[in-house]
């Protein structure tokens, strides 16, 4: 006979798969709420992981409903449930919509929390700073900074999302929002009152709490110092988009340092100095040294033949060794400041602060200056031959720009820290996303999060795609390495623009192409007088240029990769996505080459192991921009030759959704202008 136990559990089962059902809880409560089979099973495998304590990695294709299939379980089996997403339109959305929707139907109560990063919330500390030092370089940070004042006063969050009238770029924010080097914590006189330390409070408090993964890493690694542990002890941990996991995971587990980073500790000095202990030391003359000190640095990395935008591994840096003695004395001035933040130590809490700083920035510069002086590896990277937790493979290369330079030490298999973090966990994870398999299978995912034992669950899309959509693969196309290749996408792509009146997202694989295939278009509208908005990355916001789009009824946007995913625009609004071609990581960067390196060195097939399944999954989530729901009509061009004329164009075509196929202009526009049946 079943324990009570075991019988309780598969009524909770039962209950969670019962709410999907065509007259369930689900349906009686959410306005338009369709029963499918797949959703339903998607529950009860979430339901039985969570029960197991194990770690579920479940792909849902688009249309599956998968946010109220890890919602409902997650709820029903009760305890504390924390639900990371990759980004805040999801975040809200959760906390918001879903979330609420979800509570509401099942009848049941629960404390919920929205926890943002703290650079989200306004910092009562610096704002009420800036207002008194009055040092605002513009008129319109004046402006700006008045609209924060007046909103603290009146917001019980503080998040920043929430005034819509400081544009989300504007240069008043980092001045009146805190950072871990420099939030006074405890310390704080603003403390009792602090919008991040209130958000996390509650966050700690609640039932469920919604984080986004920047977040839940930093949890993770424990990286925000001056709040260990800042999110609650869970039963649960659901994380939505999960295909964004490895990359993040590589940052966190990473480390990196800039000039800006570097300037800004000088600044802040020479002000907390001056205004916190005038007597304590030459502030002025001291800092100035140390930013001139950044300021040659950047000119050094022009002389060793680091150009503006290059990304460049240490080890290809022939002339890296004349860098050494610049490194050296930056640290050598950093040193003279720390000495005279010592001096002063104890005065004040904020200038304190600053000793770790400059402690922490000088350890940094030292590594560098001894990975620099380091003779390159027979393969140019910091490869133990016994990589461990202490050790493990990474690259260090440098990112120079017109004005800065940032100098990176990325991990080339951060699934290893990510999966001994997973291993201190002892509750159930739920990782999820529309996409994570290529070609059907999830080993490329699970090798990049490097999570064992893990239950693996596929639902495809609901949706018909046969007659949903069509795929348009033009004939008679150049290579996509041709010097004219992006007026070809532009001219190929034009007449469905034309015929279809806009309505379109022209997806490149690098910020070059959008520009060209930009311009190109603009000329071809012109020729045929038929203006339509014309929506371009790098004009305005990603945000601005999504709610433009929107707003328009007849744009056509042109965006690099930060397009192809993350927006769902349904209905006519988008019935035409083109894209330029196969998104292959680019193999010169630093990242990629050292990763292609590595598997080389580990006896793996980087092509079929890295590169063309890193393709596949981007390619999912740019073609998953076309068909949102069952209503959904388009069509998808892809003018990627190599589809059809390479062996592994069958794993990609393999791996999209059963589009309906063309290789003729005229069947594409005759799609899109039919009316629906
Ligand atoms: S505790 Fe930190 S974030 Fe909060 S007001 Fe003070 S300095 Fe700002």
């Amino acid at each position: 006979m079943p324990s009570a136990r075991v019988r309780q559990e598969e009524t909770l089962r039962a209950r969670v798969v019962a709410a999907f059902a065509g007259d369930g809880e689900l349906a009686r409560a959410v306005p338009g709420f369709v029963a499918r089979k797949s959703q339903a099973e998607m529950a009860a495998a979430v339901y039985d992981a969570i029960e197991a304590g194990g770690t579920l990695i479940a792909e849902a294709g688009t249309g599956t409903g998968k946010t109220f299939a890890y919602l409902v379980p997650a709820v029903l089996a009760g305890g504390k449930v924390l639900v990371s997403s990759g980004t805040k339109p999801l975040q809200d959305q959760l906390f918001r919509k879903d979330l609420p929707a979800v509570l509401d139907a099942l009848h049941i109560n629960a404390a919920i929390a929205v926890l943002k990063g703290r650079a989200n919330y306004v910092c009562l500390h610096r704002m009420a700073r800036a207002e008194s030092e009055g040092l605002l370089p513009s008129r319109e940070d004046v402006v700006h900074l008045r609209s924060v004042i007046r909103f603290a006063s009146m917001t019980s969050t503080g998040d920043r999302a929430e005034l819509a009238e400081v544009p989300e770029n504007a240069a008043i924010w980092p001045l009146v929002t805190s950072t871990r080097d420099n939030c006074l914590g405890a310390e704080c006189p603003r403390f009792a009152e602090c919008f991040v330390y209130k958000a996390r409070r509650e966050a700690q408090a609640a039932d469920i709490v919604i984080v986004n993964h920047h977040l839940f890493m930093a949890d993770l690694t424990l990286r925000d110092d001056s709040i260990r542990d800042f999110l609650p002890i869970v039963d649960t941990v659901i994380l939505d988009e999960a295909h964004q996991l490895p990359s993040i995971a590589a940052d966190f587990f990473g480390a990196s340092l800039s000039l800006a980073q570097l300037l800004e500790a000088g600044r802040d000095t020479r002000s907390l100095g001056l205004s916190r202990a005038p007597d304590g030391a030459s502030w002025i003359t001291l800092t100035a040294r140390f930013e001139r000190a950044v300021r040659d640095l950047r000119l050094a990395l022009g002389d060793a033949g680091l150009a503006i935008g290059s990304r460049t591994p240490v080890e290809r840096i022939t002339r890296r060794a004349e860098l050494i003695p610049v490194f050296d004395e930056l640290d050598g001035c950093g040193a003279e400041v720390l000495r005279a933040l010592e001096i002063n130590r104890g005065r004040d809490a904020e200038l304190d602060l600053l000793i770790g700083r400059f402690s922490e920035l000088r350890r940094e510069l030292h590594d560098w200056s001894k990975a620099l002086a380091k003779p390159a590896h027979a393969d140019g990277n910091e490869w133990p031959a016994e990589p461990s937790e202490q050790n493990a493979p990474s690259v260090r290369w440098i990112s120079v720009s017109t004005h800065g330079a940032q100098f990176n030490q990325t991990p080339l298999a951060p699934g290893e820290a990510l999966a001994r973090a997973r291993a201190a966990q002892p509750q159930a994870w739920i990782l999820t996303s529309a996409t994570l398999t290529a070609a059907d299978r999830f080993d490329h995912f699970l090798a990049e999060i490097g999570i064992e034992g893990a239950t693996t669950a596929r639902w495809n899309s609901p949706f018909d795609f046969p007659q949903q959509a069509l795929l348009y693969l033009p004939k008679s196309l150049p290579s996509p390495n041709d010097s004219g290749f992006a007026h070809v996408v532009a001219e190929a792509a034009w007449p469905l623009v034309r015929a279809n009146g806009g309505r379109a997202f022209i997806l490149c694989t690098t910020l070059r192409a959008v520009d060209k295939v930009a311009d190109r278009l603009r000329q071809l509208m012109a020729l045929d007088d038929q203006q339509l908005p014309l929506l371009v990355q790098g004009t305005t916001t990603r945000r601005a240029l999504i709610n433009a789009y929107r707003s328009s009824g007849s744009a056509v946007l042109v965006g690099s990769i930060s397009f192809w995913e993350g927006i769902d625009i349904r209905g006519d609004a988008l019935s035409l996505v083109v894209i330029d071609k196969l998104p292959f990581a680019p193999p010169d960067d630093p990242v990629v080459e050292a990763n292609i390196r590595y598997l080389r060195r580990m006896g793996r097939t980087p092509f079929n192991e890295y590169q063309l399944p890193e393709a596949i999954m981007l390619m999912k989530q740019g073609v998953g921009r076309l068909i949102r729901d069952e209503t959904d009509r388009g069509v998808l061009m892809i003018l990627d030759e190599r589809l059809l004329t390479k062996p592994y164009g069958k794993t990609v075509l393999a791996s999209l959704p059963p589009f309906a196929r063309t290789r003729t202009e005229a069947d594409a526009i005759a799609f899109l202008t039919r009316k629906p049946t």
